[in-house]
């Protein structure tokens, strides 16, 4: 299994790093955020050390959100305060990722808790017909 010596959540996996773990199978670990948005902030990562997205096939992308389907499905009978949920995987710096081991987030919602998540913060764009249209094929093409 490929690991990266210096990297935290790869010493999670292995046992080595401290970690409250939820989870493990074959696959992926899934343990508690250290310093969680809302309490019960739980992270999914492969087994393996993939800095980002790219590197990540997708079975093993499968089975993370497998994984985060099912936490987010049983927090609501845990012991956590859980009326709804956020699963988030920031890909790139530019997207918010600090720690480079591929991880999903997932992230127990309740009214009134102190996540602030703003997706509107700017307006949505208004693309014309055509634009969406390029913009479909062009993806599109790259999944053949
Ligand atoms: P990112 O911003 O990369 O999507 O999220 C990194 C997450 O890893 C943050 O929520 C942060 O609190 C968590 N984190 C950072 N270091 C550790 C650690 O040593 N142990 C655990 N359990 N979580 C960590
Ligand atoms: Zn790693």
């Amino acid at each position: 299994m490929k690991r990266k010596a210096d990297c935290i959540f790869c010493n999670i996996v292995e046992g080595t790093g401290d970690a409250s773990v939820v989870y493990k199978d074959d696959f992926v670990t899934a343990f508690m955020d250290i310093s969680p948005i809302v309490e019960g902030h739980t992270l999914i990562v492969p087994n393996y050390h993939t800095s980002g997205l790219t590197e990540l096939d997708a079975e093993h992308g499968a089975r993370i959100m497998n994984v985060a389907t099912r936490i987010a499905n049983a927090m609501p009978s845990s012991e956590l305060r859980c009326e709804g949920s956020n699963l988030i995987l920031a890909n790139g710096a530019v997207a918010g990722q600090t720690v480079f081991h591929t991880h999903m987030h997932v992230i127990p919602r309740y009214a009134g808790d102190p996540f602030k998540i703003q997706i509107e913060a700017f307006g949505r764009g208004t693309p014309s017909r055509e634009q969406l249209e390029s913009q479909a094929a062009s993806l599109g093409a790259l999944l053949k």
